[in-house]
């Protein structure tokens, strides 16, 4: 068989890539062995402003605009919705917390998501004694129903291979690359946190941060927007919420744990004071990067070996963008962002 590429891991670097091929009639087979579930459990949040420090994210309007009409465009064409619109609100910790939110409202980036009013009613079943701040334009992608279909997609276009794919097996030919049956022009590795076992771009800098989410079922809790304190509620309808996120910097799995569990329940009980159960409970390595910015370009000895990792825990809004950056790197000479370049690593 011979392809213009092979892409190595299927989450949503793997899917923004695999999408730019597609529109550019590119032939393609796709590798994916299901050892990494960072894509399936992500909450999905798109959000413009860091409610941490209420600082606009990178490049925020312009990653937004390219995701949301992205994620429209595979709605329209798979017929299914991915895309949950709605309103962030924040629960704020203090009066000085309040007056940060304020005097961020004003700031020219953020203007346009944040809305300057307190709101200060009072909520049935949400602990808030300082009241909330309100983000537009935010909203969720149901990333596994995204991957899940995509996937289907490519199954029956006989472009996906559920196997590993074994780096040490590929061989050098001229200025092409052969990968068992398969010959290619390139190979685009977007294995999330598997690349640790990359041959050829594990000296990249990735740090591993695990995230466990829970489900519960919350009867009395009556919301339609994303709840944001120390962690977020996220609304899935008919009372289920998802519940999130952790951040673990030494376990390495994927596998969720009893200390994640009580985390979350130990957080969640100065959120909410409502009863509910827990329904489930999930987990994954975000592929984060200590500068905050993704990992994007060419091996610098093997120029057709290319790397599209460090979505860190935004990978819903800087996908698209940045496929689109290194599909237009590779097959129009355009240049990478050097904030976003592997170049900075070497
Ligand atoms: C708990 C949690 C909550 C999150 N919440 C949000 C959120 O609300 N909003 C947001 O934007 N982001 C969120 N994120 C971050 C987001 O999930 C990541 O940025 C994104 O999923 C990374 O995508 P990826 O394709 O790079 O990696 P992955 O999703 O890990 O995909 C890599 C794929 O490569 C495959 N693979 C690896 N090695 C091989 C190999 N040798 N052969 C074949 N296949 C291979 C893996 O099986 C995997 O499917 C969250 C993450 C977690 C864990």
């Amino acid at each position: 068989m011979n392809v213009d590429y092979i892409i190595v891991g299927f989450g949503l670097a793997g899917l923004a890539f695999a999408e730019e091929l597609l529109e550019a009639n590119k032939t393609f087979v796709v590798y994916e062995d299901e050892s990494q579930t960072s894509s399936l459990v992500a909450g999905g949040v798109y959000n413009a402003v860091i409610l941490k420090r209420y600082t606009p994210v990178w490049n925020a309007k312009e990653q937004l605009e390219t995701a949301l009409s992205f994620y429209q465009k595979l709605e329209k064409r798979f017929k299914v919705k991915f895309d949950q619109k709605f309103q962030t609100k924040k629960v704020f910790k203090s009066i000085e917390d309040q007056n940060n939110w304020f005097a961020a409202s004003d700031k020219p980036k953020l203007s346009s998501f944040i809305d300057p009013k307190i709101e200060n009613q009072k909520r049935d079943g949400i602990v808030a004694d300082f009241g909330f701040g309100n983000v537009n334009q935010t909203g969720r992608i149901d990333t596994k129903k995204l991957v899940d279909v995509y996937r289907v997609y490519l199954k029956l276009g006989r472009k996906i291979r559920y196997e590993k794919f074994e780096h040490q097996q590929i061989k050098f030919n001229e200025d092409q690359l052969k990968y068992k049956d398969i010959t290619a022009n390139r190979i685009v590795f977007c294995e999330g946190f598997g690349l640790k076992q990359n041959l050829f771009f594990n000296y990249l800098p990735l740090n591993e941060v695990k995230g466990e989410l829970l489900t519960i079922h919350a009867p009395e809790l009556k919301i339609d927007f994303l709840l944001k304190s120390s962690i977020f509620v996220l609304p899935l309808g008919y009372n289920h919420y998802k519940v999130g996120a952790t951040f673990n910097w030494k376990d390495k799995t994927s596998e969720p744990s009893e200390e994640g569990k009580l985390d979350l329940v130990e957080k969640l009980k100065k959120v909410i004071d409502v009863p509910y159960e827990i329904i489930d409970q999930t987990a994954g390595v975000r592929p984060t990067v200590r500068d905050r910015r993704p990992m994007i370009g060419k091996h610098p000895a093997y120029s057709n070996l290319v790397v599209l990792n460090g979505l860190g825990t935004r990978g819903v809004m800087i996908a698209p963008t940045v496929a689109k950056q290194l599909f237009n790197h590779l097959e129009n000479g355009g240049e990478l962002d050097p904030e976003t370049d592997i170049k900075r690593f070497e």
